[in-house]
């Protein structure tokens, strides 16, 4: 079965790896296609990259998984302009 997914707006494959992301992680298996889900890997690196994340600090954590709600449509608003003036999609 698939998974209808708040990012593409599609029906998709659903995730089956671990993610590790605690209470968020039904969440994202029952709203995230593996696609969509691939798609922030990528784009996680440039938020760490971006905002100079220190993963070990919470405020650091924090401000990823705020930037992955927002990507990912899961309902909460974070400004991502930064981000989108310099995002390039993979040719
Ligand atoms: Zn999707």
């Amino acid at each position: 079965m698939g998974v209808s997914c708040v990012k593409c707006g599609k029906e998709g494959e659903p995730i089956t790896d671990t993610l590790f992301m605690g209470k968020l992680e039904a969440e994202i298996k029952a709203k995230v296609c593996k696609g969509c889900w691939k798609q922030w890997e990528g784009m996680r690196v440039m938020v760490i990259n971006e905002y100079q994340v220190n993963l070990g600090e919470e405020s650091g954590r924090d401000l990823v998984k705020k930037q992955m709600k927002a990507f990912l449509n899961l309902g909460e608003a974070a400004d991502t302009a930064k981000l989108q003036e310099n995002y390039k999609p993979p040719q």
